[in-house]
């Protein structure tokens, strides 16, 4: 193969800052290639002649081959989400494969396995640092549960069943794709579209277009349908699109044993148990704690049911409250499980008199973004601030550098907050470079934070509502976790090697700060008056937080816990049915039971087609440590220095150095509790 040198492809050249408008689709394959075989080759050199293994001659190698990659590679899937073009999605989706192929093979290299155990066995280990013991010690831990311990022909079943597991989840979400697809509600009178607003009729309008109809259409995409059940009037249309919606992928409704994924279940589950058990685990759920802050099923089981008792007597209020509301003021005897979006939109909007529309003025981009980096000031005593002239992908894209109180460069990001063609929905931060240590100093991490809010119009600044502004909020809590890590290896520096259930604390706990009457005040100013948020718009703010907080948090416990046990105690091979134990958790924390042919565990794509399996539990968890790290703010100020660089130090610095659990206690002198959270979600007596 040719040598391609960085002056021919843009893509190996890792000089700072990256020169975006040089890269181009045909420079992904050659460069990808090149790095993937020359990362072979060294590793080849590497398990051949390295001996005996040390971190120098063995595992700091391997970190190297894989930041090469990623450097290479972060670029090309981040053009890929926000500057999407057909040559650069045939270029990313080529890729994509041989780098799925390459880490398949490292994670089945056994002479890697080797060469991690005899550095963890040798004299050199109590000398390496925490950084470099964590590292070593999950790549042992993550070969240990990819198969690695295991006899030759448990070794090839375990194969097996990866390979069988793969294509199961995404026959799940293939069949929940197409039975979602396959379903819609044309209307033609439009005296059927009472109660929709504007936005919701415009999107259906366009959705008929694009099909050669007439009038309007209404699908089972999130958008249309929550709109739909959010606010249509007509009720027996609401029962249509809810028992289609329900039922997808099922043996029930209008699709009845086309896309059903009864059997799939049943599947997945017995061979997901089956891994754990080939490993030496009971249950999966075991299986899969391995990885996380929570260590063992009954402190998952117990977390749960102890939030479920808590919040139920909440919950029960809230649905009372509705059904009420629904006799008295509407005259339905009835509350259906197709009434309770509806009804709950009439019941807030006569309760508070607010909508996200009335808070817009109040958040221009102008003031939210200086904001956010007064409130980072005060809590860090970090000083951030634009660097002009910059190559970037888009116009509107901003690059900053953030400095702490000694004058040291912590990080540097670029900011793209506004949605436009070809760039992915959605609201991420994503690693462009990680922190390490090299020869030459400290090479700074850097960041991509973006977003899809309405830009600005004509001379008025882009104007974003609440949510938008604690989204950005949230990811710039990642962003921070990225950034101030002060972690010099890659494998846990930032948000790598962090827990996946400890992963959200950063970012939840940044959006305490949009609540805060004081830092309000740094973030939200009318971009006209430049007055801040009046006091009864503020007060009607904080009383609509936690409407129906009670009905929500029992329904992600319900979420949670029938995942668990799905993954844990039940046994596939009983004659106890999956809806069974469905019907059991709803008896034991729902307030909602919905009708007898809702099939909600046929479209649970979480936990059958994504990551969630046993870990949906990750939600609720996360939210505690969140709230409880933000309550010793509110024990102290919340703005107060010393506990802020406290949060820095333990948490921020850390990253996936330590176990989570140690890191929350050196910062919060204690165990997480759940009263902050409960407090928060206005679930306190
Ligand atoms: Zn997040």
């Amino acid at each position: 193969m040719e040598n391609i040198t960085p002056a021919t492809n843009p893509l190996l050249d890792f000089a700072q800052p990256l020169r975006f408008s040089a890269i181009l689709p045909e420079h992904i394959a050659p460069a990808l290639d090149q790095v993937l075989a020359q990362n072979r080759g060294e590793l080849e050199g590497l398990v051949t002649t390295a001996r005996p293994y040390t971190w120098d001659n063995f595992a700091q190698p391997i970190e190297d081959m894989r930041e090469r990659l990623s450097r290479l590679w972060s670029p090309v899937s981040h053009l890929h989400a926000v500057m999407d073009s057909a040559p650069l999605r045939e270029a990313y989706n080529a890729g994509l494969p041989k780098i799925t192929d390459y880490f398949t093979e490292l994670a089945q290299d056994e002479r890697l396995y080797a060469g991690y155990k005899s550095i963890a066995g040798s004299t050199e280990f109590a000398h390496l640092t925490q950084a470099q013991k964590k590292i070593i010690d999950n790549s042992l831990r993550d070969f240990r549960l990819a198969g690695a311990e295991l006899p030759p022909p448990k070794k090839a079943r375990f194969k097996e069943l990866q390979k069988e597991l793969a294509a199961l989840t995404s026959k799940f979400s293939e069949n929940v794709l197409d039975a979602t697809q396959a379903w819609d509600l044309c209307i033609t009178n439009e005296m059927d579209l009472t109660g929709l607003p504007e936005s919701a009729r415009a999107m259906a309008q366009q959705s008929a277009q694009e099909k050669n109809l007439k009038g309007w259409r209404f699908t089972l995409e999130a958008p249309s349908y929550i709109a739909f059940m959010t606010y249509a009037d007509r009720r027996d249309l609401r029962q249509q699109m809810y028992q289609a919606f329900v039922t997808r992928a099922s043996d029930q409704g209008p699709h009845a044993g086309k896309w059903d994924n009864s059997e799939l279940i049943v599947r997945l589950l017995k061979l997901r148990r089956e891994v754990a058990q080939l490993i030496g685990f009971n249950n999966y759920a075991e299986y899969a704690l391995q990885t996380r802050m929570a260590k063992t099923v009954p402190e998952v089981m117990d977390f749960l049911r102890d939030l479920a008792r808590r919040a139920k007597p909440a919950a029960q209020k809230d649905l009372d409250e509705l059904k009420r509301f629904a006799r008295e003021n509407h005259g339905v005897p009835q509350l259906e499980a197709w009434d309770i979006a509806y009804y709950s939109e009439k019941l807030q909007q006569v309760r508070y008199q607010i909508s996200q529309e009335d808070l817009r003025p109040y958040f221009p981009q102008t003031q939210v973004v200086p904001g956010m980096f007064e409130v980072v000031k005060r809590l860090y005593g970090l000083e951030i601030v634009e660097v002009k002239n910059i190559e970037t992908w888009h116009a509107d894209v901003r690059f900053y550098e953030i400095r702490d109180r000694d004058g040291e460069v912590r990080g540097r990001f670029y900011m793209d907050l506004y949605a436009r063609a070809n760039k992915r929905g959605g609201a991420w931060m994503d690693e462009c470079i990680n922190r390490k240590r090299t020869p030459r100093g400290v090479q700074v991490p850097v960041a991509y934070l973006v977003c899809n809010f309405s830009g600005p119009v004509g001379d008025r600044p882009a104007l974003f509502t609440h949510d938008e502004v604690t989204t950005l909020f949230h990811e710039f809590g990642h962003g921070l976790h990225h950034m101030l890590t002060k972690v010099d290896y890659v494998g846990v520096a930032g948000i790598n090697g962090v827990a996946w259930d400890a992963v959200e604390l950063p970012s939840q706990f940044m959006e305490n700060w949009c609540w805060e009457r004081e830092a309000l005040n740094l973030i939200a100013r009318h971009y006209q008056s430049g007055q801040p948020i009046p006091d009864d718009l503020y007060e009607k703010m904080i009383a609509a937080k936690n409407f129906q907080s009670g009905m929500q948090f029992v329904r992600q416990l319900e979420f949670s816990l029938f995942d668990m046990r799905l993954h844990s105690d039940y046994d596939p091979q009983t004659d106890k049915s999956v809806q069974q134990l469905l019907d059991e958790v709803r008896a034991e924390v729902a307030v909602i039971i919905p009708p007898a042919f809702n099939r909600f565990q046929h479209g649970f794509t979480h936990i059958f087609a994504g990551g969630y399996a046993a870990g949906y539990y990750s939600y609720k968890w996360a939210e505690v440590l969140s709230a409880d790290a933000f309550s010793k703010f509110e024990e102290k100020g919340v703005f107060d220095r010393a506990t802020g660089l406290e949060f820095m130090q333990n948490i921020l610095e850390q990253g996936g150095s330590h176990e989570p659990m140690e890191l929350f206690k050196r910062f919060r002198g204690r165990t997480p509790k759940i009263d902050a959270l409960l407090r928060h979600s206005g679930l306190t007596a």
